[in-house]
């Protein structure tokens, strides 16, 4: 469930308001999403995933709230770390399909980098 939008980072760009499937946020009047709806979150992480200034946190816990603390989470490396993972992130981030080691996988890519130094 969405648990946090951070004012310090959060830059107005309204990509979470556009990207919510079941319209949990509302921007206030300085274009700063708010969470307006939570019992709405699905729980899916799309706007987290879209933030580019990695202002998002949801948990994964979907049917309970759950208190964070920003300065925690970013102790803990979490704020950005999904958008990281599935390669959205802007920090250096690998997509899952490259590191997938699946043999089929590592067989294609392989094959593609073969044809592209050709
Ligand atoms: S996790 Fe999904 S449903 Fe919940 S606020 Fe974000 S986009 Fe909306
Ligand atoms: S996507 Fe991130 S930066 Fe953009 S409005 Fe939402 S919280 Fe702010």
């Amino acid at each position: 469930m969405i648990e946090l939008v951070s004012e310090d980072r959060c830059i107005t760009c309204g990509l979470c308001v556009r990207v919510c499937p079941t319209n949990v946020f509302d921007s206030d009047d300085n274009g700063l999403p708010v969470i307006a709806r939570q019992e709405d979150c699905q729980t899916c992480f799309m706007c987290e995933a879209h933030c580019p200034a990695d202002a998002l946190y949801v948990a994964h816990h979907a049917d309970e709230k759950v208190e964070v603390e920003e300065a925690d989470l970013i102790a803990r490396g979490l704020l950005g770390s999904w958008r990281a993972t599935i390669g959205f992130g802007s920090h250096g981030a690998v997509s899952m399909a490259a590191t997938d080691t699946t043999p089929i996988l590592r067989t294609m890519r392989a094959s593609i980098q073969s044809e592209r130094s050709v």
